[in-house]
């Protein structure tokens, strides 16, 4: 399938885990692709551009780097994150700002600066990765969850808001997905085993999300054939959300 081919795209946190996936799977189908991240280490096709979403400089400089070396700009996929963990007592002051510095400022600084570009673009679209901790109250997780939460939001209000200029903003929300993230998390664990079973268990599905399932759900929702959707939340998350299996 070649439904991108001529379509241009910046994928932030496209150096790894989901972001390199959908990165991967949008050049597979003919889009040129820009990861901007801090890591520039990406195989060709796509292109590594260095980028800090927290440096509102670096930001602009890297959209401007990628609208010249693609030729223009359709698609921003908004998807570098961090995490974090604990309840509301745990993360001082510096740390939620830190958090949301990433996971929310650093959407708006790339939705910002593509904006002139997308207004260009013939088909224009906005994805933002959000998590299933948007929509599902999960224990220790309070500050990675307000920040989901606000990416959930702040997709509905930019949908609204650049609607009549045919640019469509839509946001997925994982569950827990199988990337070096996630590893990370377990190697942490006191048990990685009996962790990485207790995180499948939460699935419905019994098992992680695949980062293949969640790119297909974004480069859907960044593409031609969604040209009626925006404004919405995409759950790619084994039925985390909206399911009550019985065991
Ligand atoms: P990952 O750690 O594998 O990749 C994240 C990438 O973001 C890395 O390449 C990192 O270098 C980049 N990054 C981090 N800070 C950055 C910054 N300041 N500027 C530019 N790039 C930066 O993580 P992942 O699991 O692929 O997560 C990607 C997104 O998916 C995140 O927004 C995360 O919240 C979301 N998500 C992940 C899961 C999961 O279970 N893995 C579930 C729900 C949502």
């Amino acid at each position: 399938m070649r439904d991108f081919d001529g379509l241009r795209a910046i994928v932030t946190g496209g150096a790894s885990g989901i972001g390199l996936a959908t990165a991967a799977l949008l050049a597979d189908r003919g889009c040129t692709v820009a990861c901007l991240d801090l890591d520039t280490e990406v195989e060709k096709p796509l292109i590594g551009i260095g980028c800090d979403v927290t440096d509102d400089d670096s930001v602009r400089a890297a959209v401007t780097a990628a609208a010249e070396t693609l030729g223009g700009i359709d698609i921003v996929v908004n998807n570098a994150g961090i995490g974090a963990q604990g309840t509301v007592a745990d993360n001082d002051d510096a740390e939620w700002a830190r958090v949301f510095d990433v996971n929310v400022y650093g959407m708006v600084r790339v939705a910002r600066a593509a904006l002139p570009h997308l207004r260009r673009s013939r088909s224009a679209a906005i994805v933002n990765t959000g998590s299933i901790a948007a929509t599902a109250g999960l224990p220790q997780r309070a500050l990675y969850s307000a920040t989901k939460g606000a990416v959930q939001s702040l997709t509905l209000a930019m949908a609204a808001d650049h609607l009549a200029e045919g640019i469509r903003v839509n946001c997925v929300n994982p569950g827990t997905a199988d990337t070096p993230w996630i590893g990370r998390l377990l190697a942490k664990a006191a048990d990685p085993v009996a962790e990485r079973a207790a995180l499948e268990a939460r699935q419905p599905t019994g098992r992680l999300v695949t980062v293949a399932e969640v790119a297909a759900a974004i480069a859907y929702l960044a593409g031609p054939s969604a040209s009626a959707t925006t404004g919405t939340v995409l759950a790619v998350d084994g039925g985390m959300q909206g399911l009550r299996p019985r065991r």
